[in-house]
């Protein structure tokens, strides 16, 4: 605060006289020598308190003390008040001695008493000046206390982002989730208009990839196609090496109004996602163009998308092991175990909601021949067909699985064993019609399929729907194979042929 040592030599030091009379004025001038320049306010016109917080800072006043036992109590306290202003006292000959307890009270550093010789006034001088050093001291401790404050707080502000990063990308294992938190907690530091991502798989023993592009939000045929181009040359440009196949997934399906905003629509960063030595996947975000960020504030984002990073991987390979478990390898849909697992479900909601559940047994006739004729390979092949026709057939809240070598079932919640046998008629066709090619051969293939229901309102055992399917497909495959069978038949629904 002082700039003493700055000004000595180039102008004399300020000091201020309170009130002082032209002797006084002399004494000390006299007493401090050329260094200092004196300015003398008359008694009628002190400075006030904006006087002094805008003026150069004196490294001493000194005041009478008849006046200051004239001042109001409110200047005497706006003297007092400042700390950087050293204040002299200056008793006359004839004044009443006053008390250095008192001195002090009033906020004075020190009492002189006239005649101001050279002595009394170099002493007072260099206690005020060392004094002022000290609080320049403490002044300057204070300050890089408080700018290690500010740091800390910077820092604690820092960790705070971090730290909810982390725990919105942490509360959910879906990635759409995670990319939907991870833009709103991104848009802290940096105000991204929109936020996309894309995944790659390598396949096995191969450095093809699989890629999962995440949008975010519906956008316009053009800008959408804009944002996947961006995306893909982005993957190749990371090592995803060359993508089989893309799969689109909109993080947001709502429409909004930046919709339409395309690549080039704003500043766009690009940015890897990596676990380990591996990188997976890259985000784009569009964010405003001109905003800059500070250097830890590009350290902290990079950090926090490091982070965001492992979460969204762990999520991936939740994703991926989740499928695995749920699904079979060959067809793709669902397994026996998921199936019987979701059978448990639907028959207690069933009991709580009375509604219809129909079971659908479908056997592929005679496999055993095609896998004999044309080789085990073209059976594979007969059975993901099997299941793409099922996964087309059915959708919404109906399951369809693979119950066990070429018998599938299908689990139709809230649906009429008439709707069912319909359904079943569907499924039966397709496989009938399905022209299998194979090694130059050309073959068909057909299924029989049991159906069995329990109707709204029945209070029929629905334990055994499954033994029920069972026994309507041993009819089918009795009466000929190719048709469907229900367990209850009625008038209208006849087993074809
Ligand atoms: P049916 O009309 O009475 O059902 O005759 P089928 O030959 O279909 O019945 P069977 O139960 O005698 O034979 C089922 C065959 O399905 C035997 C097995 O080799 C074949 N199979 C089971 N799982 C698979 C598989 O994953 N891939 C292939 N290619 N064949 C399978
Ligand atoms: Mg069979
Ligand atoms: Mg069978």
């Amino acid at each position: 605060m002082q700039k003493r040592t700055m000004k000595r030599g180039k102008r004399p030091e300020l000091m201020w006289g309170l009130g002082l009379s032209d002797t006084h004025k002399t004494d000390i001038e006299q007493g401090v020598g050329p260094g200092f320049h004196i300015r003398n306010f008359p008694t009628e016109d002190l400075p006030k308190a904006k006087d002094m917080a805008q003026e150069e800072k004196p490294s001493a006043a000194w005041i009478p003390w008849s006046v200051w036992a004239d001042l109001p109590e409110f200047r005497k306290e706006e003297y007092r008040q400042q700390d950087s202003t050293q204040r002299i006292l200056i008793q006359d000959e004839n004044d009443q001695a006053v008390e250095m307890d008192r001195v002090l009270s009033e906020g004075f550093l020190t009492v002189v008493r006239s005649p101001l010789t050279r002595p009394k006034v170099q002493d007072a001088m260099f206690r005020a000046k060392e004094v002022t050093s000290m609080y320049s001291d403490i002044y300057r401790m204070t300050e890089e206390i408080m700018l290690e404050r500010e740091l800390l707080a910077r820092k604690t502000d820092q960790l705070m982002f971090l730290n909810r990063i982390l725990a919105s990308a942490t509360e959910s294992l879906d990635p759409s989730t995670i990319l939907m938190n991870a833009k709103e907690t991104l848009s802290l530091i940096l105000p991204i208009k929109m936020l996309h991502a894309v995944f790659w798989n390598h396949q096995q023993d191969s450095d093809v990839s699989d890629a999962e592009i995440f949008l975010n939000g519906k956008m316009t045929p053009e800008a959408e196609s804009g944002w996947v181009e961006h995306l893909m040359a982005s993957a190749a440009s990371m090592g995803s090496g060359p993508v089989n196949g893309f799969q689109i997934i909109h993080v947001d399906p709502a429409r909004r109004p930046e919709f339409g905003l395309k690549p080039e629509d704003g500043r766009l960063v690009t940015m890897p996602l990596s676990a380990g030595s591996e990188t997976f996947g890259c985000l784009a975000l569009l964010c405003e163009p001109g905003y800059r960020l500070g250097k830890d504030q590009v350290e902290t984002f990079r950090s926090a998308v490091n982070h965001l990073g492992l979460a969204l991987r762990n999520a991936l390979m939740f994703k991926e092991v989740k499928l695995r478990a749920d699904h079979d390898g060959l067809t793709r849909i669902y397994n026996r175990h998921s199936f019987e697992e979701r059978l448990v479900y639907e028959i207690k909601r069933r009991r709580r909601y009375n509604h219809d559940l129909s079971l659908l047994m479908v056997d592929l006739d005679y496999f055993k021949n095609v896998n004999d004729t044309y080789g085990h390979k073209a059976g594979d092949m007969v059975l993901r067909k099997v299941g793409e026709i099922l996964t087309e057939t059915f959708r919404g809240t109906d399951l369809a699985a693979r119950y066990g070598g070429e018998e599938f079932v299908v689990l139709l919640p809230h649906t009429s064993e008439q709707d069912a046998w319909k359904l079943a008629e569907r499924v039966r066709e397709s496989i009938q019609s399905s022209q299998f090619h194979f090694d130059g051969q050309d073959f068909t293939v057909t299924a029989s399929i049991g159906v069995a229901s329990v109707e709204a309102g029945a209070l029929t055992k629905d334990d055994d729907l499954i033994i029920k399917a069972d026994k309507a497909l041993y009819k089918a495959k009795n009466n000929g194979r190719n048709m469907v069978v229900v367990s209850k038949p009625k008038a209208d629904q006849v087993a074809m042929q």
